[in-house]
């Protein structure tokens, strides 16, 4: 595997990989890798010919200094593993790179974006519109893969690929969890042993909300009041927000013609969890990974 830091060389690594016809898989990353970005990056290695990994903690998208300082980062361990996953390229720029000068343009969205961690974290999805659309034109990727554990997030970059019209396909990928349910995700390690010992029964939550939704006759606002007060009644974290929505449009007025989904943010002393479930209209669970 070989570390590319710059622009230049990864504009350079990706033209001539093109000129030899070889397809390009992207995962974008902002490293402290778990088995979530793993089942990412295995999926790229089986459908695409070179499997590029971008490593960045973007500090657009972070809407509380705290939270940025506070996320972890080892890239000597995520190399070792992406070794291991057989990754071709690790695009690891700095910040300076990918932000040298104050930027001219901003990205905002007009849908999809007024909900969910669109709502409560202002400013989070036009940072990674940004740097999106930087990644996209930098590694120039056939296909790109997202966890469906940020499915805000994949919403987001299906609009973002279809305005901006990149040729690019998105493939979304299910969400990974740990034996006890709980999402597996880089920000779990700063949760206390009583929080973590928890934190599975958000996933419990989401369950609950099926569960009501498949015995039919259910309203959302049924499934908000189950899911809020399971969650009330079990968690010591604060609930940031619980909402149930069409899926990937994410509005309000579900149909019997609607994927939905239903989606929990929690808040603790130093992590704030996110999870989802996605169903289609009759209650079944629409992704599911294949470990
Ligand atoms: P992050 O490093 O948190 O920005 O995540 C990079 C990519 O990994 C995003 O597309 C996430 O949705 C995805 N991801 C993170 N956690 C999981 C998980 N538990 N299962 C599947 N994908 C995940």
């Amino acid at each position: 595997m070989k570390t590319i830091k710059t622009i230049e060389d990864m504009q350079l690594k990706q033209d001539e990989l093109h000129k030899e016809q070889k397809s390009i898989g992207f995962v974008p990353t902002m490293g402290y890798l778990h088995d979530g970005h793993l089942a990412l990056i295995k999926e790229a290695r089986k459908e695409n010919d070179i499997v590029v990994v971008s490593i960045f903690v973007n500090p657009l998208q972070f809407n509380q200094a705290s939270d940025l300082e506070q996320y972890p980062r080892d890239f000597e361990r995520d190399e070792k593993l992406l070794i291991e996953e057989g990754v071709d390229f690790v695009f690891y720029p700095s910040k300076e790179a990918m932000y040298p000068n104050p930027l001219s343009i901003d990205l905002s969205l007009n849908q999809r974006g007024d909900v969910l961690c669109g709502a409560t974290r202002p400013g989070h999805f036009e940072g990674v519109l940004m740097v999106l659309t930087k990644l996209f034109n930098i590694v120039n990727p056939n296909r790109v893969y997202f966890g469906l554990k940020d499915a805000q997030q994949v919403a987001v970059v299906d609009s973002l690929i279809n305005d901006f019209n990149f040729n690019i396909e998105l493939v979304p990928v299910p969400t990974i969890r740990e034996s006890d349910g709980l999402a597996m995700s880089s920000r779990n390690v700063n949760l206390s042993t009583y929080e973590r010992q928890e934190a599975y029964k958000i996933y419990q939550a989401l369950l609950k909300g099926q569960k009501l939704i498949k015995a039919s006759n259910w309203t959302r606002q049924r499934v908000l009041d189950e899911v809020e007060s399971f969650l009330k009644h079990t968690l010591s974290g604060e609930i940031d927000y619980v909402d149930c929505l069409t899926y990937p449009e994410l509005t309000r007025e579900i149909t019997e013609k609607h994927d939905i989904i239903i989606a929990v943010a929690v808040k603790y002393q130093n992590a704030r969890l996110i999870d989802n479930i996605i169903l289609t209209p009759s209650g079944d669970v629409k992704y599911r990974s294949e470990s």
